[in-house]
């Protein structure tokens, strides 16, 4: 055993010091901010190790603690889903401020992953029902894991498929397909662990832009939205494909003042 303060000062010359503190805070069963004000808490250091060195070798924070928030959700993740950015809440920020004095009634995920978006939706529309749709039925049981943990089971389902859907419409899609082009370089911690289909699209990176745009307009109600992720140097190749088949694109930015998300609508 030793002191938190010191088992913090030793992994801090290894791995970044705010995956530290959360690696840390996870190994001690606290919050970040709890274990901050408990530097002489005592902690099994041979245990926090294997933490930090899982960390030093690539894995993700989000792997080895096995969670990440999103939209104020603590969600479960494994190497079967895509960690979710906060660059998505961009998609969430876009619908509620579409559905300004209404709920959309029935939600649709496309590529829903650890069911991120899908349950940070029905998070903000209490009576709505959602479905998350993925090709990867491991990343199925995790999104329903999450809907469990979170209370909207009874809200959700989930089932394995692609940019078809249901066959039904929604007031809202969520969507965030794979965007990267093949050859892009990636930081090791997200191409060395990460699930590949849910990052990689051909060799532009548009090749599921090019599979959803003839699909999509069939999928929204009439006042509903699509509200689509794109990579920061998309926007004029997505767009134009959507509005090649009809459909009306607004451009969203995220946070750091970057394209990132096409509000598409009938
Ligand atoms: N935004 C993710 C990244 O930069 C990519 C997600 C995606 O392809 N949909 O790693």
């Amino acid at each position: 055993m030793t002191r938190a303060a010191d088992a913090l000062r030793a992994a801090s010359a290894r791995i970044d010091r705010l995956d530290a503190e959360v690696l840390l805070a996870h190994q001690c069963g606290l919050a970040r901010l709890q274990l901050l004000g408990q530097p002489d808490c005592a902690v099994d250091a041979a245990a926090f190790d294997g933490l930090v060195a899982r960390r030093a070798a690539g894995e993700p924070v989000a792997y080895i603690t096995g969670s990440r928030e999103f939209w104020s959700l603590d969600l479960r993740v494994t190497p079967d889903v895509l960690i979710p950015r906060p660059d998505s809440e961009t998609l969430i920020e876009v619908a509620v401020s579409h559905f300004i004095g209404r709920a959309p009634a029935t939600i649709l995920d496309l590529g829903t992953g650890s069911g991120a978006l899908l349950l940070a939706a029905l998070s903000e529309w209490p009576d709505s029902q959602g479905v998350g749709i993925d090709e990867s039925a491991a990343a199925l049981a995790v999104a329903a894991g999450n809907a469990q943990a979170l209370g909207m089971a009874a809200r959700t389902s989930f089932a394995i498929g692609d940019w078809a859907g249901t066959g039904a419409v929604f007031d809202l899609i969520l969507c965030n397909p794979p965007y990267i082009e093949c050859a892009a370089k990636l930081p090791a911690d997200v191409v060395d662990w990460e699930p590949h289909g849910a990052l990689f699209a051909g060799d532009d990176g548009l090749d599921d832009y090019r599979l959803l745009a003839p699909l999509l307009a069939p999928q929204i109600a009439p006042g509903g939205l699509a509200a689509i992720e794109i990579g920061h140097d998309q926007s004029e190749s997505v767009t134009a494909l959507f509005v090649g088949h009809g459909l009306r694109v607004a451009l969203h930015r995220d946070l750091a003042g970057l394209p990132r998300c096409l509000a598409i609508t009938k």
